[in-house]
């Protein structure tokens, strides 16, 4: 069976992005022998209709599940449209979800969970109770061009959606791993604005931060590519960094950044 999951990286260790319309990838997965194609999401910078035409793609490709954090109503309408089940609430890496969705731990939602702009300026699915927060901000100039973004997430009420079965250690994995998502577009963001500012470009790579590592090397082994190495008593990064960001997360000092 063919099912695509939202995606902060290219292969089966990254995080879920727990946005649908404008996740960085979609990871299609062939759940019978774990095959997938990464396919980077071309809606990522659309003004509207992110989730529309997501959904518009995932059906083209053949998806018969998609695997996500949050959907909202034009996305879940053209999904099921199209046959598609909509799972929301998903998190950790691609592998894990797709695993958890193999042995039945996932069930379709029957309703999407966040208005529609989720990631652009969400709030909670009307008619569900609960928490929401976010933040926009708007900017327009002459001669009919204008843009505008801003971010917001809400958490939906016992009586809701995706939220009802999560435990506090589930919702808190899920806004840790939306926090991260979101901090990782906002630093894609700055470098694009930089290399249009400079004309150059930059490859974006794990650094450490000598002064920060504790030489614990926790971040040794969850390294796909394995550059990480120990110099004397602290980790560096060699050649070959594929930014998949894993050894960030396991750090326990904050000395790596991806930058
Ligand atoms: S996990 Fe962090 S503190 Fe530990 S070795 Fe790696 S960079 Fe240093
Ligand atoms: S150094 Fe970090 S970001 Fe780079 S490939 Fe290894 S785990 Fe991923």
């Amino acid at each position: 069976m063919k099912i695509v999951v939202t995606a902060t990286g290219t292969d089966l260790e990254a995080k879920i992005d727990p946005r649908f319309g404008r996740c960085p990838y979609f990871l299609f997965v062939d759940t019978d022998t774990m095959d997938f194609e990464a396919v980077e999401n071309s809606s990522v910078t659309l003004g509207g209709g992110a989730g529309i035409q997501s959904a518009q793609f995932v059906a083209e490709k053949g998806a018969k599940a998609i695997l996500t954090g949050n959907c909202g109503p034009n996305a879940y309408q053209t999904l099921t449209a199209a046959g598609i089940q909509v799972i929301i609430g998903a998190n950790g890496s691609v592998r894990e979800a797709v695993e958890k969705f193999k042995s039945g731990g996932f069930a379709a939602t029957s309703q999407p969970n966040v208005q529609g702009h989720f990631g652009t300026s969400g709030q909670p699915f009307s008619g569900q109770t609960g928490v929401g927060f976010g933040t926009g901000m708007g900017r327009g100039r002459g001669m009919g061009r204008g843009m505008g973004m801003g971010r917001g997430m809400g958490a939906m009420s016992p009586t809701g959606g995706m939220p009802t079965s999560l435990s506090k250690e589930e919702e808190l994995a899920m806004l840790r791993d939306e926090s991260r998502a979101m901090e990782e577009e906002k630093n894609r963001l700055m470098e694009r604005i930089r290399q249009l500012e400079t004309g150059k470009v930059k490859q974006v790579i794990a650094r450490i931060d000598q002064q920060k590592c504790n030489g614990c090397e926790a971040c040794l082994p969850v390294c796909p590519p394995q550059v990480i190495q120990m110099e004397g008593q602290k980790a560096v990064v060699k050649d070959g960094c594929t930014a998949c960001g894993q050894c960030v997360d396991v750090c326990p000092t904050g000395a790596i950044t991806m930058s």
